[in-house]
């Protein structure tokens, strides 16, 4: 009984074994691979349109929280103009400002000069409050043109859009709010809005989502290949280590 006992377990580790040998390359290609490392799938973007606003000390403390995380934040002049404060409070965290328009119109209905002066208006409000001009450019709602490029081109900005719209605005939950930033791809950029609490509570669960993936966030930077924003829309730039 003893030495059958003991050839039922040799041969149930035997055909464990040839199972595993069978199963394992299938069952690898299946699984999340785990990370090599932190950013070993590269970068990602977080950023945030439509501040600063009263939530803005919030919004860099968490970033803070989660691990001194680097966002790039979208401004708009007139903001800029009611909290000059919370434009240094970002700069100062190491965060990065871009443009935002004025006054967030339709730029592509507004025609010009009105359009680029939208755009030079901020960049001064932007400059005398950080010290620096923006080198990045969000027209609001994504309403962009060539001539609107070209207008962030002569103020020495690249047009950013995004790879992925969380639609934190649409009142949705913070779940949701986290699930569809999740669904970035390296490389990707991430649209998000200043002023929503879901949007405050989302921030380091994203940025764990991220890391869980090898994903770290990143900077904007242009890029000379196209990506996509949506069907038949591309734009320059992508997120890169910083
Ligand atoms: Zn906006």
């Amino acid at each position: 009984m003893k030495s059958n006992a003991r050839v039922r377990a040799w041969t149930t580790v035997a055909l464990m074994t040839v199972a595993g040998l069978f199963a394992g390359p299938a069952a690898a290609a299946h699984a999340d691979p785990e990370p090599a490392g932190p950013c070993a799938a590269g970068y990602a973007a977080i950023t945030f349109d439509d501040g600063p606003s009263t939530l803005t000390p919030a919004y860099v403390r968490a970033l803070n929280d989660a691990g001194w995380v680097k966002a790039t934040f979208f401004l708009t002049g007139a903001h800029a103009l009611d909290h000059p404060q919370y434009v240094t409070q970002i700069a100062a965290g190491g965060h990065w400002i871009g443009n935002h328009s004025f006054s967030h119109p339709f730029l592509d209905e507004l025609g010009e000069p009105d359009a680029f002066n939208e755009l030079l208006g901020t960049n001064q409000i932007l400059q005398s409050a950080t010290g620096h001009a923006p080198s990045l450019f969000r027209p609001p709602y994504g309403r962009t043109n060539p001539g609107i490029r070209q207008d962030a081109t002569t103020l020495g900005m690249t047009e950013v859009l995004w790879t992925v719209d969380t639609y934190d605005y649409n009142g949705i939950s913070t779940d949701d709010i986290v699930a569809n930033a999740l669904t970035v791809r390296p490389g990707g950029i991430i649209l998000l809005h200043e002023g929503y609490t879901t949007t405050l509570a989302a921030i380091p669960r994203i940025v764990e989502g991220l890391a869980e993936r090898g994903l770290c966030a990143g900077r904007i930077v242009p890029s000379t290949t196209p990506t996509e924003a949506w069907p038949g829309t591309t734009f320059f730039a992508t997120a890169a280590h910083w």
